[in-house]
């Protein structure tokens, strides 16, 4: 098993680098931000309550996001060879509840990487993504917010990772490609 861990601003390129990541080492990819559009778009109550916090920049409460993560890792495939986690854990109460759930699952997290990019190179993509996201969190002012949002709660995260050892930083200014070749260099000496 390979059980990852993928973190990092908005717009920092999770979303794009799980997938590239999935397909080469075969990971079931739980994306909580993709869950919940899922739940906003059929319309569901979950969705609704969610919209309301996604729409306005601010996580959704831990205990809704850590019973949807929990129901989505009970049910992943026998089939894959690790998880992929992406946009969770996104604070320090997400992250120990996380790490419990696994302990009582018997699954052990690998490796929590942290993709970095330069603040001004990430509201530049949300803009741009934001033109054909349809996204209600993909403009200026809430990309603002969810920057906030991203230094005061989700950083100390990393502090969380590094005391476990599990703690890797990717540089992730270049193009996909260039960034998906540092993930994988990575993730293949852990595989080792
Ligand atoms: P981003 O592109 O901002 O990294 P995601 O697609 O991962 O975003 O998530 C979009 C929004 O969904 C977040 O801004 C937040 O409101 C909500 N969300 C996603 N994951 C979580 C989580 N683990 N805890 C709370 N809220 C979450």
């Amino acid at each position: 098993m390979l059980n990852i861990i993928l973190c990092g601003a908005p717009g920092c390129g999770k979303g794009t680098q799980s997938k590239l990541i999935v397909d080469k080492y075969n990971l079931k990819h739980l994306s909580t931000g993709d869950i919940l559009r899922n739940e906003i778009n059929s319309g569901s109550d979950l969705g609704i309550v969610a919209e309301s916090y996604i729409s306005t920049g601010s996580f959704v409460p831990d205990e809704m996001i850590i019973d949807i993560l929990e129901k989505n890792i009970k049910n992943l495939p026998t089939s894959s060879e690790g998880i992929i986690l992406d946009g969770f854990p996104r604070n320090v109460i997400q992250a120990e509840a996380l790490e419990e759930m696994l302990k009582l699952l018997n699954i052990n997290t690998d490796l929590f990487i942290n993709i970095d990019v330069d603040e001004d190179e990430l509201i530049k993509r949300l803009i741009l993504r934001g033109q054909t996201s349809g996204r209600s969190d993909d403009n200026l002012e809430i990309i603002k917010k969810r920057l906030l949002v991203y230094h005061e709660k989700t950083k100390p995260v990393s502090d969380f990772y590094k005391k476990l050892n599990k703690y890797t930083n990717i540089n992730g200014m270049g193009t996909e490609d260039e960034i998906f070749k540092r993930i994988s260099s990575v993730l293949n000496n852990i595989k080792e």
